[in-house]
């Protein structure tokens, strides 16, 4: 039965160190790790979430978008477990749009990420995984790869002005998002 985890607020120093590789993946903590991460990325309404978020310097993280009262207008997929991901390559063209953190409560920014990345993981079984991911999937996945260097959303703005908080994001933005 997954468990709950506390999520490490910003302030934590351990949202600031890198996290260290997975040798072993198919032991038991791993697939702990792995359930665990998605039941309280579920519960919080969230779209991704990194092991250093929950006190842990592992290389693991989940993307999992849905639609949620967090992320309205998300695409659903199914649940991706990522252990020892890599960036093979991006394409050139960046976007901006808009991210929040777990960790970072009751804020939104106005992020630049790459449109298209090709990624290379391993999966829960294992075995070694390519993927190419677009758009907001993307965007979750090199938000959440951050994490595992010690790095968050805030780094990757290029500017305070573009911030707000959850309520006016979801106020000016979701409800309107021609306006942007
Ligand atoms: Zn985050």
């Amino acid at each position: 039965m997954a468990e709950l985890r506390d999520i490490a607020q910003l302030g934590d120093p351990i949202l600031r160190q890198t996290a260290q590789p997975i040798y072993h993946v198919q032991e038991e903590w791993v697939q702990r790790l792995s359930e665990d991460l998605l039941a309280t990325l579920v519960h919080a309404n969230a779209v991704g979430i990194a092991a250093p978020q929950v006190g842990l310097l592992y290389r693991l993280l989940v993307v999992a978008s849905r639609p949620n009262p967090r992320y309205p207008t998300a695409p659903e997929m199914a649940p991706i477990v990522m252990i020892n991901p890599h960036l093979i390559s991006h394409s050139d063209e960046i976007v901006e749009d808009w991210e929040g953190c777990l960790s970072i409560p009751g804020l939104r920014g106005l992020v630049p990420r790459y449109r298209e990345i090709e990624v290379e993981f391993t999966s829960p079984d294992a075995k070694l995984q390519r993927m190419v991911m677009r758009d907001f999937v993307a965007r979750v996945f090199q938000h959440e790869f951050d994490h595992l260097g010690g790095t968050v959303f805030l780094d990757r703005m290029n500017s305070l002005h573009d911030m707000m908080t959850d309520q006016e994001y979801l106020k000016r933005i979701v409800a309107h998002p021609a306006e942007m």
